[in-house]
């Protein structure tokens, strides 16, 4: 028989201190949160997780099933099949305008494993992490997987990055910048000015970039994308993009990304990966490479979707008097303060979760208490249905 606290003795040495550091995805549980909602009948509006709501175009599903009728299902090297690095050499170049050879492109199982392999392969115990603040959940954790350090950066009253308030951050310890733009949450995007001030800064203290470009291809208003590795052979050097397959296709299930970077670099993550991983879904990468060569009309559609809803939920945003919202000028997240409502962020998520069946994700999961993060990769009906809800709510709750 064993004893209940023989059970609880167990368990409090069960799990390595690692591990037991670390909290689980908060925008990944609210998401299953409100999908079991929805199982159990509630129609529950979801704002929660950053997935676009279109199906994977048909032409990259039939390269999947191609691949399965074909038995392309064996293992494939460490790195991913070499005409998919082929093909991402010639995205980067059309794209980023970035040359890089195949040998410096390793595919992931998805952007977050991309960025995991990075952290793995580039930091030492104690190496500081400068993370600007309001910054995505997993770069966080992923920080401390790696034994680094977060150092938390502000950002300016719209959550830009910027170089004087990074330079006030720096330490010896500094090893690496994680830079997202467009960014998640709040949609904002580093403009090419400021990304030289930052190049600078990295050239001068010698440390290393991680661009997560993501996002790079949700920009609206007539914003441009520029890659940080793309202003100068020393900055390019320095950095390592990371990239994923899941938003820009709608392919969040497959597990596709890759990783950019110096050839150093690259063997280090082939090496790691083919010990953990041994490589990613051979399938997928199928499907991957006709994402790539096919037509990316089904891309554009998506964009200019999610831009009418982002006018949409902004001009809705007015309205709310509670809440205030910059313009995200990428990505498909609003990132809105609470200003008329007295309630820290995930007060305000549980209990609209539990009144009015609104799942958005609370601001302190990205840093920030006084935010809230809405995805509107979801369909124009619910965005009008779930603005009602949050506009009652801010009414009942109001600060009179
Ligand atoms: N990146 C998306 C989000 O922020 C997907 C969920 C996740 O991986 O955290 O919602």
């Amino acid at each position: 028989m064993v004893l209940r606290s023989s059970y609880r003795f167990c368990r409090l040495s069960m799990i390595s201190n690692r591990a037991s550091k670390i909290e689980a995805s908060p925008t990944l549980a609210i998401d299953a949160k409100a999908k079991n909602m929805r199982k159990n009948g509630i129609h529950v509006i979801n704002f929660s997780v950053g997935e676009p709501d279109f199906p994977t175009p048909e032409n990259i599903k039939e390269a999947a099933i191609k691949a399965i009728n074909e038995d392309f299902t064996y293992y494939t090297p460490a790195s991913g099949i070499p005409e998919l690095r082929e093909a991402l050499v010639k995205k980067l170049k059309s794209f980023n305008g970035l040359d890089y050879d195949p040998d410096q492109i390793s595919i992931s199982c998805g952007g977050k494993h991309s960025l995991f392999n990075i952290m793995q392969v580039i930091l030492n115990p104690g190496d500081e992490v400068l993370l600007p603040v309001p910054y995505w959940v997993s770069y966080l954790e992923q920080i401390k997987l790696a034994g680094g350090k977060p150092i938390l950066v502000p950002t300016d009253s719209q959550y830009k990055i910027h170089a004087e308030l990074l330079k006030e951050k720096i330490t010896d310890r500094s090893r690496l910048l994680i830079l997202n733009s467009p960014s998640n949450p709040a949609g904002t995007i580093c403009e090419e000015e400021e990304l030289r001030k930052i190049s600078e800064i990295i050239l001068e203290k010698d440390l290393w970039i991680i661009s997560d470009e993501v996002y790079e291809s949700f920009i609206y208003d007539g914003k441009k994308h520029a890659s940080i590795a793309s202003l100068n052979q020393d900055v390019y050097n320095r950095t390592i993009i990371s990239n994923s397959f899941s938003k820009t296709y709608s392919m969040t299930g497959w597990r596709v990304g890759y990783t950019a970077g110096p050839i150093e670099i690259i063997k280090a993550i082939n090496s790691f990966q083919s010990h953990v991983t041994s490589n990613p879904n051979s399938i997928a990468q199928k499907a991957a490479l006709e994402a790539l060569l096919g037509s990316q009309n089904s891309v554009r559609k998506m964009i200019d979707s999610f831009d009418k809803r982002r006018k949409y939920i902004l001009k809705r945003f007015k309205e709310i008097s509670e809440l205030d919202c910059n313009v995200p000028e990428g990505a498909f997240y609003v990132f809105p303060k609470i200003v008329g409502v007295k309630m820290k962020s995930m007060d305000f998520a549980k209990k609209i979760l539990k009144e009015l069946h609104v799942a958005l994700v609370p601001g302190i999961a990205f840093g920030i208490d006084e935010n809230l993060r809405l995805s509107y990769a979801i369909s124009i009906e619910d965005i009008e249905e779930g603005l009602n809800r949050i506009y009652e709510f801010c009414n009942r709750n109001i600060l009179h």
